[in-house]
């Protein structure tokens, strides 16, 4: 427990040091990745509509209860990491944020974004920190646009943020996201502190964007929704 309280409050003196870099940010190494609703097995949740290449970018989730019944359900950071965007992007997107994750795998630190689109509400600011299964928002329709669900995109492009035209639509650029979590359940040197980019987005060009975010202060969780 020490050695836990110790490790988070020297993120947040190494956190306040890297502020003066706004390209870069520190955060903890992914101990593993979970899924984003019904966290950690999305248990009451199902996909309804899968990731297909040059197509859907990635997996829309909703309640196994049937349609509507998810809306404002939690939605769950699926491992530690930093949030790189938080905010209303407005058109077919609603509410974004998009979270950096640095992990090990076969020895090395690798990194990938995942993406939580058409929330009710954003629950973090941008340059926060999250942990795994730390609420960080709730199931939206994108003001009004869909039934509500979650659309869940992972990245391996660290480029791509919200402008999907810029990049090529395939597994180079994406990870197939329940693949991903499947495949990453548990990782080694969980909760090591490294560095990861920042601000390297390519924004979206259109009226209004990027909007201001649109934070709402994280209320108590027993907090009946
Ligand atoms: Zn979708």
């Amino acid at each position: 427990m020490r050695k836990k309280l110790f490790a988070a409050a020297a993120l947040v003196i190494l956190a306040a040091l890297a502020q003066a870099d706004p390209q870069a940010a520190l955060t903890r190494l992914a101990d593993g990745f979970d899924f984003p609703v019904g966290t950690p097995n999305a248990d009451g949740y199902r996909i309804s509509r899968g990731f297909t290449p040059h197509g859907h970018l990635g997996e829309d989730w909703v309640g196994q209860r049937g349609s509507g019944t998810d809306f404002r359900d939690p939605v769950y950071a699926i491992g530690n990491g930093v949030v790189t965007l938080a905010r209303d992007f407005r058109r077919s997107w609603g509410n974004v944020i998009v979270i950096r994750h640095a992990f090990m795998e076969l020895g090395q630190v690798k990194y990938a974004d995942s993406l939580y689109a058409h929330l009710d509400r954003i629950l973090v600011r941008e340059g926060q920190q999250v942990a795994r299964g730390q609420q960080v928002g709730t199931i939206g329709n994108a003001h009004d646009l869909y039934a509500p669900h979650l659309h869940f995109e992972v990245h391996k492009n660290l480029a791509i943020g919200v402008v999907h035209t810029m990049f090529a639509g395939d597994l180079t650029n994406y990870y197939v996201p329940s693949d991903f979590v499947n495949a990453h359940r548990t990782l080694p040197s969980g909760n090591r502190v490294t560095t990861v980019a920042m601000n390297n987005y390519v924004m979206p060009t259109f009226a209004g964007i990027p909007a201001l975010p649109s934070i709402t202060p994280a209320r108590d969780s027993s907090e009946k929704r």
